[in-house]
C-alpha cells in the first residue's frame, strides 16, 4: 500500500514538473515579449523614444520577476513542483501591486491594466487539474485589480475584472471538464479491474469447483448411507451432511462466476422448486430454531424458467434470513400471481435487518459483514434474476426484519 503511494506520487510529480516547465516557459515568453512590443516595437513603429519607462519598480520589476526563475528551478529539482505555480502567482502579482501603487499612487496618470501574462494563471489553471489552485488564482487576480480600484480610486480596473470574470468561467468550465472526464475514465479503470478479477476468480474456481464437485457428492452419498445404517449409534453424521451441503453451496456460488450464464428456460413448478430449497435448508433452519411457513395464493401456473438455477437463489435468500435470525423466529414464504403475469416470491423474516447504507452495497462481490460469510450469495441471486428477466428487491427495518421480493416473468 505504502509502495502504491510512493509509485502514484512520483507519477504525480512527474506530470507536475512537466506542466509547470511548460507554465514557466510560456510564462516568460508572454511576459517579455508583450513588454518587448509594448516599450520597444510599438514606439519604434510610430517613431516614438523606446525603452523601458523609468517609472515604478522600472528595471527592477524584470529583475525580480526573473529573479523568481532559480526560487522555482530550485523547488523543481528537490521534487516539490507543486508550490512553484503558487510562488509565481503570488510572487508576480505582488511586485505588479507594488509597481503599480508607485506609478499611479498620488498620481492623475488613468490607470493602464498589466501585461497580458496574467490570463496565463487563469488558463493554466485546467491544465493543472488542481480546483483549490483555480479558486486561489482567479480571486487573487480578480482581488488585485478590485485592490487597485480601491486605493486608486480609480474605475479602469472594471474592464480588467471584467475580462477576468469571463476567463474565469471559461477556465471554470474547462477543468469541471477535465475532472469529469478524469473521473469517467477511473471508473471505467475500475469496472475494468473488478471485471478481470471476477474474471480470474471465476475460471480458478470453476476450474476447483469441478475437481471438489464429485468427491463431495460421493462423500456425501457414503454419510447418508452411514447414517441409513446406523441411525441410532452417531449423531455425528446429520452434521457431516449439512456441512457437506454447505460447502456444496459455496462452490455452486463460485463456480457461477466463471461460468458463461445461459438461462435454459423449461415449464418448472415454483411449489416443487420452493419444497426442494427447503428440505435442503431444513437443517441448517433445525439449528438456529426457525419456521418455515409457506403461503400461496390460488392456484400457481408453472414458469418458464431455469430450475437449478433458481434453487440456487432461494437456497442463497433462505440461507441468508437464517443466518440474521442467531435467536431463532419464523421465516414466512409468500407466492402469488401479480396482475401483470409476473409471479412473486416473498422471503420475509424476523431477523437483524438491513441498515440502509447497506442495501446499496448489497450483490456487490464479496460484500459480507459475517465472519463466515463469503459475500457471493447474493451477488450469485442478482445475476441469476437478471438472466430470467426478473427482479430482486430487498426492504428492511434494522431489529424487525428484511423483506425479499423475487419477481419472475411467468411467460406463457
Ligand atoms: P454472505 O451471506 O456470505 O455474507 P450474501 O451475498 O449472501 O453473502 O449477503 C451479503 C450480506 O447481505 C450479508 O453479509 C448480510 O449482511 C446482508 N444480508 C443479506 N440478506 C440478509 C437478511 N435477510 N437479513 C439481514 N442481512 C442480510
Ligand atoms: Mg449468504
Amino acid at each position: 500500500m505504502k509502495e502504491d503511494f510512493r509509485i502514484t506520487h512520483t507519477k504525480l510529480v512527474t506530470q507536475e514538473t512537466k506542466t509547470t516547465k511548460l507554465f514557466l516557459i510560456l510564462f516568460y515568453l508572454l511576459f517579455l515579449s508583450f513588454d518587448a512590443f509594448y516599450y520597444f516595437l510599438y514606439p519604434l513603429l510610430k517613431g516614438k523614444k523606446q525603452g523601458i519607462p523609468n517609472e515604478g519598480l522600472g528595471i527592477w520589476l524584470y529583475v525580480i520577476v526573473i529573479g523568481l526563475l532559480p526560487i522555482g528551478m530550485y523547488f523543481l529539482k528537490n521534487q516539490k513542483p507543486f508550490i512553484v505555480k503558487y510562488i509565481y502567482l503570488f510572487g508576480y502579482l505582488g511586485t505588479d501591486i507594488i509597481h503599480n501603487l508607485i506609478i499611479y499612487l498620488n498620481s492623475e496618470k488613468p490607470f493602464q491594466a498589466g501585461n497580458i501574462v496574467e490570463i496565463l494563471f487563469v488558463l493554466f489553471t485546467p491544465i493543472f487539474v488542481n480546483r483549490k489552485y483555480f479558486w486561489i488564482a482567479s480571486s487573487t487576480l480578480i482581488g488585485k485589480y478590485i485592490l487597485l480600484g480601491i486605493l486608486l480610486r480609480d474605475s479602469h480596473v472594471l474592464l480588467p475584472i471584467l475580462i477576468f470574470l469571463v476567463f474565469t468561467a471559461i477556465a471554470f468550465v474547462i477543468l469541471n471538464r477535465f475532472f469529469s472526464y478524469i473521473r469517467s475514465l477511473t471508473s471505467i479503470h475500475e469496472e475494468f479491474r473488478q471485471n478481470e478479477k471476477l474474471a480470474v476468480i471465476g475460471q480458478m474456481a470453476t476450474a476447483i469447483g469441478h475437481e471438489i464437485r464429485n468427491p463431495l457428492a460421493s462423500l456425501r452419498g457414503f454419510s447418508q448411507l452411514q447414517l441409513e445404517r446406523n441411525p441410532t449409534t452417531s449423531e455425528f453424521y446429520p452434521i457431516m451432511i449439512q456441512e457437506i451441503d454447505r460447502i456444496n453451496i459455496i462452490v455452486n456460488d463460485l463456480m457461477y462466476l466463471g461460468k458463461p450464464n445461459v438461462v435454459k428456460l423449461k415449464k418448472e413448478n415454483i411449489e416443487e422448486i420452493i419444497a426442494y430449497t427447503l428440505s435442503i435448508s431444513k437443517h441448517q433452519a433445525e439449528q438456529y430454531g426457525v419456521i418455515f411457513e409457506t403461503f400461496m395464493e390460488g392456484p400457481l401456473p408453472s414458469i418458464e424458467c431455469d430450475g437449478h438455477q433458481l434453487k440456487q437463489v432461494f437456497i442463497n435468500l433462505f440461507k441468508n434470513a437464517i443466518e440474521s435470525m442467531p435467536e431463532g423466529g419464523q421465516i414466512k414464504i409468500k407466492i402469488k400471481v401479480i396482475e401483470t403475469g409476473r409471479m412473486l416470491i416473498s422471503i420475509l423474516d424476523q431477523g437483524l435487518g438491513i441498515a440502509g447504507e447497506q442495501l446499496k452495497s448489497l450483490g456487490e462481490p464479496f460484500y459480507t459483514t459475517k465472519t463466515e460469510g463469503t459475500g457471493l450469495g447474493l451477488m450469485v441471486c442478482h445475476q441469476i434474476i437478471k438472466d430470467h428477466l426478473g427482479q430482486l428487491n430487498f426492504e428492511s427495518k434494522i431489529g424487525l426484519g428484511t423483506k425479499v421480493d423475487v419477481i419472475l416473468p411467468i411467460r406463457q
